[in-house]
């Protein structure tokens, strides 16, 4: 089906309307079904576990080359934190009482990258480089994989070039792991990014290809040099199995968390993420995770800022990636720059449809407010996209979900996931910060 014009887009699906201009929603996802309905994911339990697997065939490696990782053994892992500071401080803000728990999974601090993009993005290059290897008789399936740190494996995998479109985390991620593992790598940037990623990643010897389009222009032009050259092997954020199967590895490592926390999720204590989403790669990979972990009693919230809801439009229309926000005349022009996107992923938006809970939105100036506020409150300085998990359960709080769900409010733990902040200079941070608090006490007046 298509439908040429806005208007007839509108009249079929009049939420639209809302969505075009610009107002905040929320929006309950009706195709959500029960794991024991859904009988068709391309990905199972298993392939979590094989992600799981490779991780630790290359924890050797990796504490090699990122003496970082020393005391983690090589495993790049995030904190999960309490944030019931901000909880009472948001409870009054919106006057509004969320009751259950409140934590903040700080991918905020992953190591190397510093952002959520570490999880997928390192996945996918480490397995590329995996099967190279393998291919090419160079790696036994019982070397310690130490051995990739060698002069020898540096000097194979210089004949390979590894490309990737990015408004910036995605193709830090990529840059950094693939250039110390030894690729030729090319980052594809869209104009959005921030001119110290580009920096950062020419210092690591990265090619950064510069482009006055946005991310899917950054991502067409980088496929089509990519796969121009036979040794050539483009990730794709439109379409990549392996970046989502790194992410959805976070849900496994996410119960043991919790389980240390003495929080064990089922039916009667259910769990609450809410995920900041630019195509739905991350933000789908760790609902597809979560729901194999706990089943219905796990709901997915995805956040998207007002001028880019990419999979909003994708999912309430069943175009997925047949649909941008350009054809309803949307901009796409956001400061949330890892959210900064005008067209979902296939591979993860048609997963999305079948398990996730809902979407919302929110305004720019709305990130910054809740910068400030987890900064002051919790010591805890994420970028603005970061932020916007942050009032997933204040959105979901005031819809009919929780009651129609039969859930106890009281016994939901919300995880607001923060995905990205730690490579952020100080002074952008800075101003960041400042920015966020201008904006909070002009609404404190204007609510007086
Ligand atoms: C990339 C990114 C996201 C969203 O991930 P998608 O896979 O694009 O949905 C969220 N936050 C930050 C900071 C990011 O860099």
């Amino acid at each position: 089906m298509t439908l040429n014009n806005i208007e007839q887009w509108t009249q079929k699906y009049p939420l639209l309307k809302n969505i075009i201009q610009l107002n905040p929603i929320t929006w309950i996802n009706p195709s959500r079904k029960k794991m024991n309905e859904v009988n068709s994911l391309p990905l199972s339990y298993k392939d979590i576990l094989q992600v799981e697997k490779l991780w630790e065939r290359f924890a050797p490696y990796l504490v090699k080359v990122f003496p970082e990782l020393k005391s983690s053994n090589g495993f790049i892992e995030s904190p999960l934190r309490s944030i019931e500071n901000l909880k009472l401080k948001l409870n009054e803000y919106f006057d509004n009482e969320v009751q259950g728990k409140l934590f903040l999974k700080c991918d905020n601090e992953l190591p190397i990258a510093g952002s959520i993009k570490a999880r997928g993005g390192f996945y996918e290059v480490l397995y590329y480089a995996e099967q190279l290897a393998l291919k090419n008789d160079i790696l036994k399936d019982d070397d310690n994989y130490e051995i990739f740190a060698t002069e020898k494996f540096k000097q194979f995998f210089q004949q390979y070039s590894i490309g990737v479109g990015s408004t910036g985390n995605l193709g830090l991620s990529i840059g950094i792991i693939s250039a110390q593992l030894g690729f030729k790598v090319s980052v594809y940037m869209s104009a959005d990014a921030k001119q110290w990623k580009k920096d950062l990643l020419r210092s690591k010897g990265v090619i950064v290809h510069e482009f006055d389009g946005d991310f899917s222009e950054a991502i067409t032009k980088g496929r089509e040099a990519t796969k121009a050259n036979p040794k050539g092997y483009f990730v794709d954020d439109e379409n990549s199995k392996y970046l989502f199967l790194g992410y959805s590895l976070a849900a496994l490592r996410l119960k043991k968390q919790l389980e240390e926390q003495n929080i064990f999720i089922d039916k009667e204590h259910p769990l609450f993420v809410y995920s900041p989403c630019g195509v739905g790669g991350s933000a789908g990979g760790i609902a597809f995770g979560l729901r194999q972990v706990f089943g219905d009693s796990a709901h997915s919230f995805f956040v998207e800022p007002i001028h880019s809801p990419s999979v909003l439009i994708g999912l309430i229309t069943g175009e997925n990636e047949k649909i941008c926000v350009q054809d309803l005349g949307i901009d796409n022009k956001t400061e949330a720059d890892g959210l900064a996107v005008g067209r979902p992923s296939a591979f993860a938006t048609a997963i999305s449809n079948l398990l996730i809970s809902g979407i919302y939105t929110i305004e720019d100036e709305g990130l910054y407010r809740l910068l400030y506020l987890l900064g002051k409150t919790e010591s805890i300085l994420v970028e603005p996209s970061a932020t916007a998990g942050l009032i997933g359960a204040y959105r979901i709080n005031k819809t009919n979900y929780i009651s129609e769900n039969n859930i106890n409010p009281s016994l939901i733990t919300h995880i607001a996931w923060a995905t990205g902040g730690d490579l952020v200079p100080k002074d952008d941070m800075e101003e960041f910060y400042f920015k966020g608090k201008e904006l909070y006490f002009e609404t404190l007046d204007a609510m007086e």
